[in-house]
């Protein structure tokens, strides 16, 4: 696997009542995440912790009414995602948004 993606997002939606943050790529592939997956799967170091048996281990069922309240860029090479848990510190990167497996 390459450090980075190659591929750029053309277009960034919530869709299906606000739960599926939806990712249409300039190659063409579309993501689409659940925003409880993206929330469990945060990489910052608060949930992720700075060695695997630090990790919260957080799961998508722990975040069932979680809603996605702002989406900013970071350069060109990720995205911070803020939920309605106030969680902020997450940095999404165009690779790790890229390679996670649609969940809707
Ligand atoms: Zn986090």
């Amino acid at each position: 696997m390459n450090d980075f993606t190659e591929a750029f997002p053309e277009s960034l939606e919530l869709t299906d009542n606000d739960t599926v943050l939806q990712i249409g790529w300039d190659d063409g592939h579309l993501s689409r995440h659940q925003i409880n997956v993206l929330r469990a799967e945060c990489p910052c170091a608060s949930c992720r912790g700075h060695h695997p048996s630090q990790s919260l281990n957080l799961q998508p069922e722990q975040f069932t009414d979680i809603k996605l309240t702002d989406l900013a860029p970071v350069g060109r090479y990720a995205y911070n995602l803020v939920f309605s848990d106030a969680h902020s510190t997450g940095i999404y990167t165009l690779k790790f948004l890229r390679e996670l497996p649609n969940s809707a």
